[in-house]
């Protein structure tokens, strides 16, 4: 071959490299919502337009559980509490209640998206935050349980039985929306990518920039945010956690959070500190089931939760107790990398390894 064509082959090679380079590399946008700072990552042709469409959609999700914004869905179930009207909802909202429901039958009411009242009362994350007197818990206890909260889902509507109720998706709304984006990104074609939610609910798709898994970072749940507990590689798969750390307020020494015990109405003290959730590609839902999981397994505390998580299909899980225990379902104890030495494994025999 003439040397002036071998040239020109090359020069072709290298520009299709670099068309190749350029089409590889990741797309990121950042955002406030859902009270949240969401970041979303994306690779492929198709990623700017993926994560254009991703961000409306968490707004649009926004829009319905918002209890700040007037009409919308959340809004209009506690305009309507107690005076028997049903309320009929976006089929995003009924989902969620749905399966909020589901949920609050199989943990017997220690995920409870009626608990609205109680976290207003609470405050936490708030600036008035304070705790209750017991004569205001009394009273607000009344306005809360699963059970009052009526859904039709012939006619995609929802009804409250009691004046005064109303329901919070905080421990819902983000693994749904991760789901969401999820599609989203399947429709445009994207393999690898990162959707992340504050931490909080985060769904990994194929691989990073240098072709490896995702390595998520589990914060050390009593030091500083910047410091880890393990490190979790992730492929194909969502994740939620749920810690004591993320919203509280201290008080006489205690440590008052935001994961409320329906049945008891204070912060649960379940023995938890946090609980990482993880769910395959092929959960349904996966997304929005590691946040409502993550929730009621700390609310259950360790051992019980555990044993829920054990049963969960295509589900597993790390938990962290205030001793420095680990205690993990699934294969979650062998995929954790970079343990922190603070911690050891939980074993049946009280031993630790
Ligand atoms: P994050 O928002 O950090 O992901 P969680 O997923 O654990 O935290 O959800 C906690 C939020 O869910 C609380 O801020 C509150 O809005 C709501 N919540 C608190 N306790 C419960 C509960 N027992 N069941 C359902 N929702 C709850
Ligand atoms: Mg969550």
């Amino acid at each position: 071959m003439p040397v002036k064509k071998i040239a020109v082959y090359l020069l072709l090679l290298v520009l299709c490299l670099c068309a190749g380079c350029g089409e590889q590399s990741d797309v990121k946008k950042s955002d406030i919502v859902l009270d949240t700072a969401v970041t979303l990552t994306a690779r492929g042709k198709d990623a700017q337009a993926a994560i254009d469409e991703s961000m409306a959609r968490l707004k649009n999700i926004d829009n319905m559980v918002n209890p700040n914004v007037p009409d919308s869905d959340v809004s209009k179930l506690a305009q309507n509490a107690g005076n028997g009207q049903w309320v009929a909802l976006q089929p995003e909202t009924y989902k969620m209640l749905a399966v909020a429901q589901d949920y609050a039958r199989k943990t017997n009411g220690a995920f409870d998206v009626t608990t609205k009242p109680l976290v207003d009362l609470w405050g936490i994350g708030t600036d008035h935050a304070k705790v209750p007197t017991p004569a205001e818990l009394a009273e607000v206890q009344k306005k809360i349980g699963w059970q009052k909260l009526e859904l039709d889902e012939a006619k995609q509507s929802a009804r409250l039985m009691q004046k005064g109720m109303g329901v919070d998706l905080g421990g819902v709304a983000k693994g749904f929306a991760a789901d969401e984006v999820r599609k989203i990104y399947a429709r445009h074609g994207i393999k690898d990518g990162l959707i992340n939610l504050g931490s909080s609910s985060m769904y990994a798709l194929g691989v990073n920039q240098e072709g490896k898994a995702w390595h998520i970072g589990l914060r050390h749940p009593r030091k500083d945010s910047s410091e880890k507990m393990a490190v979790l590689p992730l492929k194909n798969e969502a994740l939620s956690t749920s810690g004591d750390y993320e919203r509280f307020f201290e008080a006489g020494g205690m440590r008052y959070h935001h994961i409320l015990d329906p049945r008891t109405g204070w912060p649960a003290k379940s023995g938890a500190m946090s609980v990482t959730i993880v769910a395959a590609d092929n959960v349904e839902d996966g997304g929005m089931l590691t946040d409502i999981l993550s929730t009621a397994v700390f609310v259950l505390g360790p051992e019980q939760g555990a044993r829920f998580l054990s049963s969960q299909e295509g589900i597993e899980g790390a938990i962290t107790d205030g001793r420095y225990q680990l205690w993990t379902t699934g294969n979650m104890a062998t995929e954790l990398l970079e343990v922190s030495p603070d911690f050891h494994f939980w074993q049946e025999s009280g031993e630790t390894l």
